[in-house]
């Protein structure tokens, strides 16, 4: 009676474990290395047949790409031979539809109705293998831009340091043609066509020398009171010469007389200089451009407005980049670096400030900057002593090198 009952448990609990292997994610094999004597179910899905006798007496080794069957082979010789227990394995299968899955086998003996052979359980990998794919792509990716910011790095110092190197004899030439016109009585047109291309090739210079100071995070202004409709006022009058030789209209336009706000006046003259640069670049003869104040108490918008030939919608988030001109090609009809717009907007966040664009194509553009000025000294006003050795000074005398382009 109880051996009736411990003989049934055990066919129970056999039938049970032969269900558990059926329904297994894993493939299961009893195996040599020339026939299949056993698989479960998932064996025969992953394989595409029906019924798992469909896979009885074929190869396991068939189900590997031909490329990795002699390095299977071998492993599950080695495993019926030697007696090392559980062996592992990754190799490739070929599922259904042709696709391959990594795999892992881990694999013993076993001893199949007197006949030596393996049992292999095989664990699809692929996600793990993706996953450590992906890890090693992120890590090469990361690998190649820190080489590539490097790189950067230092064809941006290369950069600052060619370009001093080139502002020095720039400097040179710039003194020799002053002497020769003191010299000369008579206005030269061509020591004026020097003059002019070197003031071009000096804010070139500049610029490149800025954009590095500033991507290093090297670039400082240097605030003080200033009245800022003033200085505006006076920087779009000293343009009225090249608007005029070009007539286009130029007009200023304010709501308060005066304002003293804290900012650097030599690099709010640049960031006005630029903008009005473009305007006359971009803006045929007889079109107007509109420079305007306003004071908001607690902020200040200084606009600058042209009915030019206006920027494509697609193209205006990418004008304030380095180096982005709209028109790249050789033929464009308009001079320019690609520099004008990073530094102004540069210069406008150093003022903690924001500029935003709106144009449209055939219409015009408009530039707008808001300053804040509520965190300013508004009282005191300290004198304004420009720096003779800034970008706008030349042997005491000031050059208007940001309008060098338009010449
Ligand atoms: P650039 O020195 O080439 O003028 P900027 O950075 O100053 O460089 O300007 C970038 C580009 O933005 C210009 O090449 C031009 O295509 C466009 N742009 C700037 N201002 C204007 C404007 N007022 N009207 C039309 N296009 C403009």
């Amino acid at each position: 009676m109880c051996d009736d009952i411990k003989e049934n448990t055990f066919e129970d609990n056999e039938e049970r474990y032969k269900n558990l292997v059926q329904v297994l994610p894993e493939l299961v094999f009893i195996h040599d290395d020339k026939r299949i004597f056993y698989c479960n179910q998932s064996a025969a899905n992953m394989t595409g047949v029906q019924d798992t006798k469909e896979l009885l007496d074929t190869s396991i080794l068939e189900m590997v790409p031909s490329k990795m069957q002699y390095s299977f082979r071998n492993f599950i010789m080695k495993s019926l031979e030697e007696d090392i227990e559980p062996t592992y394995f990754q190799t490739k299968f070929m599922d259904k539809n042709g696709e391959i899955k990594y795999v892992e086998i881990i694999t013993t003996k076993y001893n199949f109705q007197g006949y030596p052979a393996l049992l292999s359980v095989v664990r699809d990998i692929t996600h793990v293998r993706k996953i450590n794919d992906l890890e090693k792509d992120i890590e090469q990716s990361k690998r190649l831009l820190d080489d590539a910011l490097e790189y950067d790095k230092m064809k941006t110092e290369y950069f600052a340091t060619i370009s001093h190197e080139l502002r020095t004899p720039l400097n040179v030439i710039l003194a020799a043609i002053q002497l020769l016109k003191l010299e000369s009585d008579q206005e030269n047109k061509y020591m004026k066509m020097m003059q002019q291309n070197c003031f071009r090739l000096l804010r070139l210079v500049n610029n490149i020398i800025d954009m590095t100071r500033i991507e290093a995070n090297y670039f400082d202004i240097k605030v003080q009171s200033f009245d800022i409709i003033k200085l505006i006022k006076s920087t779009v009058l000293s343009v009225s010469e090249y608007t005029n030789k070009k007539g286009i209209n130029l007009f200023f336009n304010t709501n308060v007389e005066e304002k003293m706000i804290l900012c650097d006046p030599d690099q709010m003259e640049r960031i006005i200089l630029n903008l009005l640069s473009n305007s006359i670049k971009f803006t045929q003869r007889g079109g107007n451009i509109w420079v305007s104040v306003y004071d908001y108490g607690k902020k200040i918008n200084i606009i600058v407005k042209d009915d030019g030939i206006g920027i494509p919608q697609d193209k205006q988030e990418y004008i304030f980049n380095r180096f982005h001109q709209v028109d790249k090609s050789f033929t464009r009809k308009h001079e320019g670096s690609g520099l004008g717009l990073f530094l102004v907007k540069a210069l406008v966040e150093k003022h903690k400030g924001e500029i935003i664009v709106r144009s449209e194509l055939g219409k015009g553009s408009e530039f707008i900057i808001e300053i804040p000025c509520d965190t300013f000294l508004e009282t005191e006003n300290i004198p304004y002593f420009p720096n003779e050795y800034s970008n706008y000074y030349y042997n005491g005398e000031k050059i208007p090198i940001e309008l060098s382009d338009i010449y």
